[in-house]
């Protein structure tokens, strides 16, 4: 949730409501509740729309986890409310519901039913934990700010990068927090005009290259057509205009879907035609692009095939034989992808009435792949294992209920995702992480060739991002370029689809890479490398109170995973004192500048705490002391270090 909208309805934020009597609690949510009855009644059982989603994409799966996690988010947020004057629980319960048409897992849409309540309740992770299992308390911890008041102004980097660590984990974290923002989108209206601007463009920026480096079709639509409604209100209603106002439009479609079934028929081929109109951000851009004064849009209809890839060219023999193709026009993003995850034939074609048309074409495999990305896996899960098929064979009447099982964490598949962390491994700090991932997301990408391998990088990207693409050891030998077999400078811009090869020097005393590459080099990845190698460690970590802060953020955040808050900085000091730092300052700096990891002065920190509260306690003398389980005993070493 945004701090913004978390405002209860008198102006009070919400963080302090933990602190509130149980009395204002319960007044408040007398004041509000007939003002929402008014508007619209409440339904009896407030997670029917839920449910009946979840079921239409999994029949039989079990929801008593959903209705406990209702239960419990709605307690939590009972008298919280929403900038529109709903109650809060009117958020997670839309952005679950978003989750469950997408095709989710119950823990997916549990933990969207709770995703705000570590944040903005009462509730505790370590609580959160016992009630619902680690699987939904890592999701929801994935999609849990940092507090602006213990983190100050790294609080949305280091936010940033523990969302993107704990993805690397589960990709659902990511699914979460689109869906979470789709549905501030739809409520956008209840804002100021200054957030609204804020928010549109910070999801124009982060959130929909986000979406479409995860290939989520579905939610990435919805997300544009909100940005451009709230980014330029005038286009939209123009556009609107247009599409609502074709008399022939629909008919027109509808006699191409028949057509194209006729073609398929013939061929023999097995598959279903629709019409796939674009959505509204898609005609602005292409009106935008192509400097048109009126909304640009063609008729398009989609070519869903039965069966294998050869049948896609099949299927684009039958419709050139329909209609003749516009030359020029044709794309093979099947032989070639656009990205990893976008596979289909483009086709456009002079249909009846001479009119251009747009025709897409590929399997019901790659459609699932198109409009569901990385969440395809979720939606169309695993069938039963052979095993199971076979009972059902022998006993076809006592089939237990589908079980939606969840694919295996599987983010090594997710080539954006890993370079993600890879990026996260190499950067000295959460600040610049942030910063060199918003510029991976802000890029446009081109696709090259280079050693038979097929790269994805920033448009404008040079023979050295190649390189350094092709491995760190390559990037720092290079000494020259051909690009599609012409020889060209190591600085020149390369352009989508070419063919580069990058020579590399085997020289023993090659001299490494130059300073001057820092100043063109677009991708992440050989700006980091160069960065690290150029740069001044103490320049890169910034002044040193910047990094005094960043050291007691990054103790913040190893207590934090550990569920634990500092109480008072003098143990802290006395830590800094026992391992021989002058003061506590210098511990500071080391854990920011990675000589000491926090998770080494936290672990310290606790055991030393836990030592003392022990030390503190006498226990009755015939009464042994709680036995712990080794897990939790603090390494003896660590404690006799301790020693003063
Ligand atoms: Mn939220």
């Amino acid at each position: 949730m945004d701090a913004e909208a978390a405002t209860v309805a008198t102006g009070i934020p919400v963080t302090g409501r933990a602190g509130e009597s149980m009395l204002t609690t319960r007044l408040r949510a007398m004041l509000s509740w007939p003002n929402m009855r008014e508007r619209a009644p409440a339904p009896a059982d407030p997670v029917t729309a839920l449910i009946k989603a979840h079921h239409q994409v999994h029949s039989g799966s079990d929801v008593a986890l959903l209705r406990r996690a209702y239960l419990v988010a709605e307690r939590m947020h009972r008298g919280q409310m929403r900038k529109s004057g709903d109650p809060y629980i009117t958020h997670p319960l839309a952005v679950a519901e978003i989750l469950a048409h997408l095709g989710m897992d119950g823990t997916t849409l549990a933990a969207a039913l709770l995703h705000d309540t570590v944040e903005d309740t009462s509730y505790t992770l370590a609580q959160l934990r016992a009630d619902f299992g680690p699987d939904v308390a890592h999701l929801v911890d994935g999609v849990t700010k940092f507090d602006k008041a213990h983190f100050g102004a790294r609080a949305e980097a280091e936010t940033i990068r523990k969302m993107i660590v704990a993805a690397g984990q589960d990709i659902r974290v990511l699914v979460i927090k689109l869906a979470d923002r789709l549905h501030n989108m739809q409520t956008l209206d209840a804002r100021s005009a200054a957030s609204r601007a804020r928010i549109a463009g910070a999801t124009r920026e982060v959130l929909v290259p986000l979406c479409d480096r995860l290939g989520i079709q579905a939610l990435k639509r919805e997300l544009e057509d909100k940005v451009l409604l709230f980014l330029d209100p005038e286009e939209y209603e123009r556009i609107d205009g247009m599409v609502s106002n074709r008399p022939d439009w629909n008919d027109y479609v509808q006699n191409l879907v028949t057509l194209g079934r006729g073609a398929l028929r013939r061929e023999k081929l097995d598959g279903r035609v629709k019409p796939r109109p674009r959505h509204y951000y898609s005609i602005w851009k292409d009106t935008q692009q192509a400097g048109s004064p009126v909304p640009m849009d063609l008729p398009r209809i989609v070519v869903i095939l039965e069966g294998d890839d050869p049948d896609c060219y099949a299927a684009l023999c039958a419709v050139h034989q329909q209609w003749k193709p516009i030359p020029g026009r044709f794309k093979d993003f099947i032989a070639a992808p656009k990205n990893n995850l976008y596979r289909s034939l483009h086709t456009t074609v002079l249909g009846p009435g001479d009119q251009m048309v747009e025709v897409l074409i590929r399997t019901e495999q790659m459609h699932r792949a198109v409009e569901y990305g990385v969440v395809a896996p979720f939606r169309y899960p695993a069938r039963q294992s052979r095993r199971s098929t076979a009972l059902s064979l022998f006993n076809p009447v006592r089939t237990a209920p589908r079980e939606v099982v969840p694919p295996p964490r599987q983010h090594g598949e997710h080539a954006w995702l890993r370079r993600a962390l890879d990026l996260e491994q190499a950067a000295p700090d959460a600040v610049q992480f942030v910063e060199t991932l918003r510029c991976d997301l802000a890029e446009q990408q081109i696709q090259v060739f280079a050693w038979g391998r097929q790269l994805l990088l920033p448009a404008g990207a040079s023979p050295v991002d190649v390189a350094y693409e092709l491995g760190t050891r390559t990037g720092d030998r290079c000494v020259a370029a051909t690009v599609n077999g012409v020889l060209t400078p190591l600085n020149a811009a390369l352009t989508d689809g070419d063919v580069v090869d990058i020579l590399v020097s085997r020289a023993r005393n090659h001299p490494g890479p130059r300073r001057e590459w820092l100043e063109f080099v677009k991708s992440p990845n050989a700006r980091l490398r160069l960065s690290r190698r150029f740069t001044e460690p103490e320049v890169a970590a910034g002044t040193v109170s910047d990094r005094l802060q960043l050291g007691r953020a990054a103790i913040g955040l190893a207590l934090r995973r550990r569920d634990r808050a500092l109480a008072d900085e003098q143990r802290l000091i006395s830590l800094a004192q026992a391992l021989d730092y002058p003061d506590l300052d210098t511990l500071l700096i080391a854990v920011a500048e990675h000589r000491v990891s926090a998770d080494t002065i936290v672990d310290q920190l606790i055991a030393s705490v836990d030592n003392q509260n022990e030390a503190a306690r006498t226990p009755p003398v015939n009464v042994v002391p709680p036995r712990r389980d080794a897990a939790d005993t603090p390494p003896r070493r660590s404690s006799t270090s301790l020693a003063r």
